[in-house]
């Protein structure tokens, strides 16, 4: 084994001679902040993770897998500590993918800071995390999807319609490579959830699918790598995602049943603060995402509202 020092005091991280060569594009300096002594792997090919999950499963552990895209807050952090318990092995993913941007969507600029995910990801368990090249996961060959209908239909799916199949594909193939038994996913991302939960179930795989919270800010908005693009005035613009949904909840306690009248208030409301265009603001069945007129049992109320560059979603479960 091979011992990397960073600059602080007991800053220590373990890594076997091959995953040092595998440390490609990765800096040593990644290390210079680490407090405490832990020991993390980075895994940047697809061989050498699927290596490490035989070697783990065949010791009999249980693989916990926590797939991101990086640039990591607290609301993905909240996942790898909700997974930890489920199993041995914790694995966080940090892939930024590439086929569930259409063209003009924000891939170029998605926001990065590897350096610092990895030390977040160390600080919340995480035994190993995945960190591959987009070459290694996409061959120039590649042309395999995996597209779950109906479900990919609804909410996002209608402004976005190759996201979900490029969700589902790269979800897939990370399944197939970190081979984990148990994967947490965030409601935050409703829709994703269970689209994930419906391909689980069709193609027969053997894992569990765990949903966690929603990690707000104190003001109650929804935690975001994307909330970096807001400007001051537009992060203000951003608060009216959760005040819409929390208003709606209170209308619905006091006897609103009306989805549409609900859905209109929510509209004037978004738009009455500057810097927003709604995407949309649905009412629907949790399971089928099918809309719903009247609200006599609990709902999904989803929205997506660009708030200047920056394309935000949130959601809750309503009940009459
Ligand atoms: P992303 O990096 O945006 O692809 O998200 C990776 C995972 O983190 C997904 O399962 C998301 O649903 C989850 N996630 C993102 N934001 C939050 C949040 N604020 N609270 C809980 N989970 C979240």
């Amino acid at each position: 084994m091979i011992s990397i020092f960073g600059g602080f005091q007991n800053a220590q991280v373990y890594m076997s001679k091959r995953r040092l060569t595998e440390f490609k594009s990765l800096e040593a300096n990644v290390f210079k902040s680490l407090f405490e002594v832990r020991t993390i792997e980075i895994i940047t090919t697809v061989k050498a993770m699927q290596e490490r999950s035989g070697q783990i499963r065949s010791q009999g552990k249980r693989i916990v897998f926590v797939p991101t895209m990086g640039f990591l807050h607290d609301g993905h952090l909240s996942l790898m500590r909700e997974g930890k318990p489920y199993g041995d092995d914790l694995v966080a993913s940090i892939f930024v993918n590439p086929t569930q941007f259409a063209p003009g969507e924000d891939l170029a600029s998605y926001p990065r800071d590897v350096e610092r995910d990895i030390e977040l990801t160390q600080s919340a368990g995480v035994n190993a995390v995945f960190i591959p090249n987009t070459s290694d996961m996409y061959d120039k060959n590649y042309q395999t999807y995996v597209n779950v209908e109906q479900l990919s239909n609804h909410l996002c799916g209608i402004s976005r319609p190759i996201f979900f199949r490029g969700v589902a594909s790269i979800v897939i193939k990370l399944f197939n490579i970190v081979k984990p038994h148990v994967a947490v996913f965030g409601q935050k991302d409703y829709q994703q959830l269970v689209v994930i939960r419906q391909m689980v179930q069709d193609l027969d795989l053997d894992i569990e699918i765990v949903g966690a919270p929603t990690i707000r800010e104190s003001d109650g908005l929804a935690m975001s790598s994307r909330n970096t693009y807001l400007t001051a005035d537009q992060r203000i613009s951003a608060l009216t995602l959760y005040q819409s949904l929390k208003k709606a909840q209170e209308e619905i306690a006091k006897g609103e049943q009306d989805a549409t009248r609900i859905i209109d208030t929510t509209k004037e409301f978004i738009q009455s603060r500057p810097d927003t265009e709604i995407d949309y603001i649905s009412i629907c069945d949790p399971d089928t995402l099918i809309e719903i007129k009247t609200i006599d049992k609990p709902v999904l109320m989803a929205l997506a509202v660009k708030v200047g560059i920056a394309r935000l979603i949130d959601n809750m479960i309503l009940s009459p």
